[in-house]
């Protein structure tokens, strides 16, 4: 058994990328005879809309996608994510920051190598009561981040031992909702979650969900990290390559079922990249 998960946030239609993906991660658990979980990652409540939703479900089903159960909407899961939040805190395992994108920006271009891009150089984590105080006044709401203790967390990636970085990340934005890394590790793990099988443009997300997850006492699923798909350029598939949904498809006579066995065939053992043959996209 190895209940498997796609988890798509409904901002728009889903791509070829996304629907390969989808069907990599249903056939990985369907082979293994194992559940399949669909989750609606709608946390962004303005970039989320119930007609995107739609489409992508539909999609899904056109492409002969099947999932066990009801679908689960992180939208209606707040408290259960505050409750997780709630209990870090409670450890104190948090902070409040109060850092624009701009100032950490500005704190990793600093000449003392504050970190990767992208990773929070931890600017607030060690801020007094004092100072809390002063900047709360000031009137900027804070983001809550969890103080990870650790630099880097290592996972099982397929059949290989990945490794990657780990910042103080944020679990709370600071509008209040829950976060992405927080909202996905704990509905991984309530929905029993074995492999998650996803983009390799949200790899850089799993050691931070890792490092979570062992703060939480949660398992750890085994990663499938699937390469991008490009178009007929050799430049990453986007919308400018035309035919991108499968709605642009039907347009130009291409069927959901055409389409699926297209994407069937592009799933190869080992995954690689794969290229959108030309007369499909432009
Ligand atoms: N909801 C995320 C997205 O659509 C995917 C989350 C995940 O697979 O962990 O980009």
């Amino acid at each position: 058994m190895s209940i498997g998960r796609f988890a798509p946030s409904p901002t728009g239609a889903l791509h070829l990328g996304n629907l390969r993906t989808a069907l990599i991660a249903h056939q990985r658990a369907r082979v293994a005879g194992s559940a399949f979980i669909l989750r609606v990652e709608d946390l962004d409540r303005v970039a989320c809309r119930p007609e995107h939703e739609a489409s992508q479900l539909g999609d899904l089903a056109r492409i002969g996608i099947t999932w066990d159960g009801e679908v689960v909407r992180q939208s209606e899961r707040f408290d259960l994510y505050h409750d997780v939040i709630r209990d870090l805190m409670d450890r104190d395992l948090t902070y409040e920051c109060f850092c624009t994108r701009k100032e950490i920006a500005e704190a990793l271009r600093a000449p003392h190598g504050l970190g990767a891009e992208g990773m929070y150089p931890g600017t607030c984590a060690a801020l007094t009561a004092a100072q809390t105080n002063e900047k709360r006044g000031a009137g900027r709401p804070p983001a809550l981040r969890l103080r990870t203790n650790v630099s880097e967390a290592s996972f099982i990636e397929g059949d290989r031992r990945g490794i990657g970085p780990v910042d103080d990340f944020i679990i709370r934005r600071n509008d209040g909702a829950p976060a992405y890394n927080l909202a996905v590790v704990v509905d991984d793990a309530a929905q029993g979650i074995e492999e998650i099988v996803r983009g390799d443009d949200l790899r850089f997300t799993t050691p931070r969900q890792v490092a979570l997850q062992q703060l939480l006492g949660y398992p750890t699923p085994i990663y499938q990290h699937v390469p991008l798909v490009y178009g007929p350029d050799g430049e990453r598939l986007a919308k400018r390559h035309g035919a991108v949904t499968l709605a642009d498809l039907a347009r130009r006579r291409i069927s959901a079922e055409q389409t699926r066995a297209i994407l069937k065939a592009s799933i190869t053992d080992p995954l690689g990249p794969w290229t959108v043959p030309a007369g499909l996209v432009s």
